[in-house]
């Protein structure tokens, strides 16, 4: 069987509407995984689910777990921006990122807990950023929540581990998606020319390195951090 299979295997996958979620969700499927899309946004092959709302979120896992016969794949990348230099920083702007970004991880990765430690193959991989590792100019909140990411991955990597479940983190550099999109051509062209390989990296970037960790290729690596970046931090 194709290593790289994931024949079988039920995958919950938040932020599945947005650029990266919905490869991440094409890729699981195109390793024969059974994949459950959440997002804000329900159609494009969502169910609805606000990341944010614990009962929204208990519900789905307890419903996808029963109506699938367990989860073994939990992917977390719902995040958003809310962009200010530190002194203009609003509270809500800190708190919304917060809450989308990290709370939801943990909410996520608290009521997954049982049914990945009931799983032969439990994985977990959470979408951080670079910029979560080297910080960002007018990113307070957001490389704070990405960090945050990495120090919850990291020790619930060993909370998991005793039971064979794995947890570890992309970190994407400068991907092409809505999110990026806004940005002044002048910050996107600065971005590119940070990578060695000279171009913005595209969702099924993300997606391959997402189907790689949750496969039996990668059984033995829990608690990295895996940067696809092109490049573009080398640390
Ligand atoms: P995106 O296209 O904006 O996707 C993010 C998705 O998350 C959107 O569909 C968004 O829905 C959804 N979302 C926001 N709030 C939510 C909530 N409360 N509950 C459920 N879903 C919610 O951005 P992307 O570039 O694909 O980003 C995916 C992940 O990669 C994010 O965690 C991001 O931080 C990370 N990342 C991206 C880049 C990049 O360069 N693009 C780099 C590093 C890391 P709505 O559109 O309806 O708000």
């Amino acid at each position: 069987m194709n290593a790289l299979s994931l024949h079988g295997a039920v995958a919950l996958v938040t932020g599945a509407a947005g650029g990266i979620g919905q490869a991440i969700c094409a890729a699981l499927r195109a390793a024969d995984a059974r994949v459950v899309g959440a997002d804000l946004d329900a159609g494009r092959e969502c169910v609805p689910c606000d990341v944010t709302d614990r009962e929204q979120l208990e519900a789905l896992i307890t419903r996808t777990a029963s109506e699938h016969g367990g989860l073994d794949v939990v992917i977390h990348a719902a995040g958003i921006t809310r962009d200010a230099i530190l002194w203009k920083l609003a509270d809500e702007d800190w708190s919304a990122v917060m809450r989308v970004n990290l709370d939801a991880a943990f909410l996520l990765l608290r009521a997954a807990a049982p049914h990945l430690r009931n799983s032969s193959r439990g994985s977990v991989v959470l979408i951080s950023s670079i910029n979560g590792e080297r910080g960002k100019l007018g990113q307070s909140n957001y490389a704070a929540s990405k960090a945050g990411l990495i120090g919850l991955a990291k020790s619930a990597a060993q909370d998991l581990g005793r039971d064979g479940a794995r947890v570890n983190v992309v970190a994407p550099g400068f991907i092409d998606t809505a999110m990026t999109q806004s940005l002044p051509t002048e910050i996107r062209q600065r971005a590119i020319a940070e990578t060695v390989l000279g171009r913005a990296g595209r969702p099924e970037d993300v997606a391959g390195a997402v189907v790689f960790l949750c496969s039996g290729l990668a059984q033995h690596i829990t608690g990295q951090v895996l940067r696809v970046d092109g490049g573009q931090l080398m640390a």
